[in-house]
Formats: C-alpha cells, structure tokens, sequence
C-alpha cells in the first residue's frame, strides 16, 4: 500500500536492517528496540491490523510466527526464551498500521505488560 511504512520497508525503498526474508515475510530489527533482541515480522502483503486479517491469511499469519521461531533460533535466544507480541489498535498500543509480530528476547521478560 503506497504510503504505508512498512510496505515501504519490505520492498527496500527504505532502509532496515534485515534479519529474515523469504517470498511472504520480512523480519528486521526494530529501530527503537526495547530488549537486546527485537525483531518485527511483516507479511510482505498489506495487512492494516489483526483485526483486519482474514480466514484466507490464516497460513500467512502462521509463516509469521514460524520465521519469528527462526529468527529466535538465529540470534540465539530460543532456548532462554522470548516473547512474540501483536499490538492491535489503540488500546494494544499500536502505532504503524501494517501488521506485525514483536519478537522480544534476550533479557527476562516482566509479566503482566504495561
Ligand atoms: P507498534 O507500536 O506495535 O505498532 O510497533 C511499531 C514498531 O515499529 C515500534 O517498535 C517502532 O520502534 C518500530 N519502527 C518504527 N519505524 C521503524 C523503522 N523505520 N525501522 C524499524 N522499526 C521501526
Ligand atoms: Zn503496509
């Protein structure tokens, strides 16, 4: 969607630092990132928010989660563990409006979130 940053990231018209790509996703550090590992999974599709994902993008939000599971593997955080976060709308707290998956590691995690 022209306009939206994030398609703009995953097509490379503006610069991130990558640390996944495949055919559908996109994962890069994020540029303000809140724990020693933090990685945004994209869909390379526009996809505003969680709230507006279909039935049809079911196995594209799977792919999600599974290179949020590779990432994690990679950078070396999978086995003392991470979070995945998806921030949806006002009160989630999200502020790009293209949908994404927080991956959040390296350091212990406080629950219940902010
Ligand atoms: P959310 O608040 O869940 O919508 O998350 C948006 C995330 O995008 C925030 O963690 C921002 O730090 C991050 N972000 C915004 N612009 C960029 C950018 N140009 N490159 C990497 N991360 C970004
Ligand atoms: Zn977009």
């Amino acid at each position: 969607m022209s306009g939206c940053l994030f398609c703009k990231i995953a097509a490379g018209e503006i610069p991130s630092e990558e640390a996944y790509a495949d055919e559908e996703v996109y994962g890069f550090h994020d540029i303000s990132p809140q724990a020693p590992v933090h990685v945004l999974l994209i869909p390379r599709k526009h996809i505003a928010s969680m709230n507006d994902a279909s039935e049809a993008d079911g196995a594209l939000l799977g792919k999600l989660l599974l290179a949020a599971r590779k990432v994690a593997a990679k950078l070396g955080i999978a086995e003392g563990g991470y979070r995945l976060v998806n921030n949806c709308g006002e009160d989630g707290g999200q502020t790009v409006h293209h949908l994404h998956v927080h991956l959040l590691g390296g350091r212990g995690l406080a629950w219940p979130p902010g």
